[in-house]
């Protein structure tokens, strides 16, 4: 069953450091899917850390935190039919060299840190992470 779904999709530092909002947003709007609120910043050691608390006993978590909070990130909320699947679909895998070509990190990167947006990936991570990256009077109905 297909349902409207509202999905967390960030453009990383490195994406607003190469240029690639647009492409990006372009992406999602082409799709179908419509942008229910978008804010550019620097994203506090705080909102990191909550972000990513599901690796934070991994190695990589440090590094992580350090890079998503070294520069300027879109943060946006998309909505659709199966948006979180659908946006993690046009994103593609963690790994760019997995990738498949077509996909946003298939396309315009090929670093598995720096690999140039997030994704929600599931339905509750999308409501997790929307709370904690958007008031409420920030989203459009
Ligand atoms: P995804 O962003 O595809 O959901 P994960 O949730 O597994 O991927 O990891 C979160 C982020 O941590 C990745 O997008 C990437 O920036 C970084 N990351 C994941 N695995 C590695 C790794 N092996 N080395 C360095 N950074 C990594
Ligand atoms: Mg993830």
């Amino acid at each position: 069953m297909s349902n409207t779904e509202r999905t967390f999709i960030a453009i990383k530092p490195d994406g607003v450091q190469r240029g690639l909002i647009s492409e990006i947003i372009d992406r999602f709007e082409r799709k179908g899917y419509k942008l229910a609120a978008m804010k550019i910043l620097t994203p506090s050691k705080e909102i990191a850390e909550k972000h990513y608390a599901e690796h934070a006993d991994k190695p990589m978590f440090a590094g992580l935190v350090e890079f998503v909070t070294s520069g300027p990130m879109v943060a946006m909320i998309w909505e659709g039919r199966d948006a979180v699947r659908g946006g993690r679909r046009l994103i593609g895998s963690t790994n760019p060299a997995e990738s498949p070509l077509g996909s946003i990190r298939g396309d315009l990167c090929v670093d598995t840190k720096r690999n140039v947006v997030h994704g929600s990936d599931s339905v509750e991570s999308a409501a997790r992470e929307i709370a904690l990256w958007f008031a409420p009077w920030e989203i459009v109905e």
